[in-house]
């Protein structure tokens, strides 16, 4: 039995206002080249100027996992020709990053499991190539963005472990704020090394696979990867230490260059920009401000609103789910209520949309007038469930729909009682069956009475009213 060793290094675009080095807008897509200038095209004489916000948001990430900041760190030219790269060397950190250490915990079958960090690094992303029939083009907006990467240690054993802990860490830097971490727009990306060894023994050789932009390819082509190293060494072949592409469509992942044509990048520390020296008092107002992240809120939602812990994490999970719940409850402080709701309806209404655009499109102030009427029972639970799919994009007011369309639920007792007695008279044959213990017939009856009604009366009401008559 072989064990898995997997080490992944994330790269999480910083949402900073402007470029790492430069003042061009950082912001996805855009037409082509509308977005760079001489310094993140490398114009000959132009300079660099760091960005401070970017200095700031990574501290913050290394502070929400527990790393030590490093009051000097240092930023380095690694060197390697690729058109998408205008200087032909990327400036980023080698020597001196400017987080150490750190760790982000998961859990495994109901245990904690620490997964160790090794650093988190300031660097800048590159351009992008655009492929067609043509031919490849070049587009530099990305160029200058400023990125982190999170190196974790080989704490990770398997396709569900590196599953949960991109979640963590992806959660963590959406409460904070410093990314929007949409992997479809690369916001997010993830390299896996991977390698097998025997209990007991060194870890073997491993295999780099790069850009990862789903959960979903990360974890397929860390099982696809750990199968084939399985298979190779059952056989008696030796692992090529290599960066392999994985093919999500294929579902396979192919040899893209060996260790023999590596590339050494000659890092060497910037001579255009100074050491980053960070002052203690700044480090330290910097971990005062941070933000309350997932499991801070879910462990509040538990104490102070009497929430599950399973619901509080299951509302937490999404950094604007949680906003969203938040701000419903202050206008309707119903929390088990409100929690029950988004859950059950607001959740299954997300899980029609598209992937890229799951947002919640009824304003927290509309919902929580949707409801107060459903808990006051002005409208059922069917209405409900309607009025949700009916406001739902739109910015229209609950009651007034409620009052316009007639929609209110009918709670009227001694009405619906004369609407029933009727219904029983006409309908002697479901009565007897009804008090011969037939559950099945009181769904009868509620129909009828829906019927009656068009489909307004209370349906807990006329279950009562029915019970109370055949006694
Ligand atoms: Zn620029």
């Amino acid at each position: 039995m072989y064990k898995v060793v997997i080490g992944l290094e994330v790269h999480s675009e910083l949402k900073t206002e402007t470029k790492c080095f430069c003042s061009c807008e950082n912001k996805f897509g855009g037409e082509p080249n509308t977005r760079c200038c001489p310094v993140c095209t490398a114009m000959p004489g132009a300079l660099p100027v760091l960005n401070k916000k970017a200095v700031e948001y990574a501290i913050k990430a290394g502070l929400s996992v527990g790393c030590r900041i490093n009051e000097y760190s240092v930023f380095e030219r690694k060197n390697y020709f690729y058109p998408d790269l205008a200087k032909a060397y990327q400036i980023s950190q080698l020597e001196y990053p400017l987080c150490v250490g750190g760790h982000v915990d998961i859990e495994v079958d109901g245990k904690k499991k620490t997964i160790r960090l090794d650093r988190i690094h300031l660097e800048e992303d590159a351009g992008k190539l655009i492929h067609s029939p043509n031919g490849t083009m070049v587009d530099y907006n990305r160029a200058g963005v400023p990125l982190i990467e999170i190196v974790s240690m080989p704490d990770i054993e398997s396709a569900e472990e590196a599953v949960l802990y991109l979640q963590k860490l992806r959660a963590t830097l959406l409460y904070l704020g410093v990314s929007d971490c949409k992997m479809q727009e690369g916001s997010l990306r993830c390299d896996v090394n991977l390698s097998l060894h025997k209990e007991g023994e060194p870890f073997g050789t491993r295999t780099e696979m790069k850009n990862l932009n789903s959960f979903r390819a990360v974890y397929r082509a860390i099982k696809y990867e750990a199968k084939r190293q399985e298979e190779e060494l059952e056989a008696g072949r030796e692992i090529v230490q290599e960066t392999r592409r994985w093919d999500d469509n294929a579902g396979k992942s192919y040899s893209m260059r060996s260790k023999e044509d590596a590339q050494d990048y000659r890092y060497f520390p910037d001579p255009d920009i100074v050491p980053i020296i960070v002052r203690k008092d700044y480090i330290e107002k910097i971990q005062k401000d941070l933000p309350k992240l997932a499991y801070q809120r879910a462990e509040e939602y538990v104490k102070n609103l009497g929430l599950t812990e399973q619901d509080a994490l299951l509302l937490t999970n999404e950094k604007y789910v949680s906003d969203y719940f938040d701000q419903v409850i202050k206008e309707f402080n119903e929390p088990k209520f409100v929690c029950n709701w988004i859950l059950g309806e607001v959740f299954k209404k997300l899980n029609t949309l598209d992937n890229e655009e799951i947002e919640i499109l009824i304003s927290p102030k509309n919902m929580a007038k949707l409801l107060k009427l459903y808990h006051a029972q002005t409208i059922g639970q069917n209405v409900a469930r309607k009025l949700l799919d009916e406001l739902w994009g739109t910015d229209d007011d609950p009651e007034i729909i409620v009052k316009e369309k007639g929609l209110a639920q009918n709670n009227d007792a001694k009405g619906l009682e004369e609407i029933i007695k009727n219904i029983m008279q006409n309908n002697q044959k479901a009565v007897e069956e009804l008090k011969n213990g037939n559950q099945k017939t009181m769904a009868f009856f509620v129909g009828q009475a829906m019927k009656a009604t068009s489909g307004k009366a209370n349906p807990k009401l006329v279950n009562e009213i029915v019970q109370k008559l055949i006694k």
